[in-house]
This record gives structure tokens, C-alpha cells and sequence, in this order.
């Protein structure tokens, strides 16, 4: 015959294991929205975000511009994301997106 704290015991340990279980599937079950965090959720870079850029490369003075030079032929472009916008390869720009028609002084011509 069981003693009643043979009986406790063993009630605490089913419960800690069935509690052990259940915190770990609620910890990933609050970690899947920013698992499907995409690149679209990213902010637009402001004008002056690093190295001069510009959402609009024709707005740019810079001595290192040349027309014709843009996000969307820069080495460091990842494609579009939006209809206007895309990611950056560049560690400045990693947690933004840039503007197709932007630019910036680190721009270098894509292949
Ligand atoms: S590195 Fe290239 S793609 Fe990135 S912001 Fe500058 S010009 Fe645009």
C-alpha cells in the first residue's frame, strides 16, 4: 500500500514533467511571428540613413555620383522586395530597404 506522501510525490513529479513539457511549446509558439518576419517587414531608409544615400539618386550632389547609377544596378542590391524598394547587401543597410532609384557613396556598379 502507498503512504500518502509516496501518492504527493508522485502527483509533483507527473505534473513538473507535464509542466516541463508544456513551457518549451509555448515558448516556441510565442517565438513563430517573428520567425515569419520577412524582409518586407523592414523599414525604408530616410535620406541620409549612411554613407549619403538617397531615395532618389537624381536628388544626390555627391562628387562620387554618376548618372545613371542606382540601388537596382549596385552590387550590393538583393532584388526587390516591394514594387519600389529592395534589400542591401551592404552591413549600413542590413536592417533597412533602399529605394530602387536610390543611392549612396558606397554604391558600386553591379556585374
Ligand atoms: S550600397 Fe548600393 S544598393 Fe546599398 S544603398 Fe548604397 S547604392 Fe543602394
Amino acid at each position: 500500500m502507498q503512504s500518502p506522501l509516496d501518492h504527493n510525490r508522485r502527483r509533483f513529479l507527473t505534473r513538473a514533467a507535464v509542466a516541463a513539457s508544456v513551457v518549451p511549446l509555448s515558448t516556441l509558439a510565442l517565438q513563430l511571428p517573428s520567425r515569419r518576419a520577412t524582409a518586407a517587414d523592414r523599414p525604408e531608409a530616410e535620406d541620409g540613413h549612411a554613407h549619403d544615400y538617397v531615395r532618389n539618386a537624381a536628388d544626390s550632389d555627391h562628387a562620387l555620383f554618376e548618372a545613371g547609377s542606382n540601388c537596382g544596378n549596385c552590387a550590393f542590391w538583393s532584388g526587390s522586395v516591394t514594387d519600389d524598394h529592395g534589400g542591401c547587401f551592404h552591413p549600413d543597410f542590413m536592417t533597412v530597404l533602399v529605394a530602387e532609384e536610390g543611392w549612396c557613396s558606397v554604391y558600386a556598379r553591379g556585374g
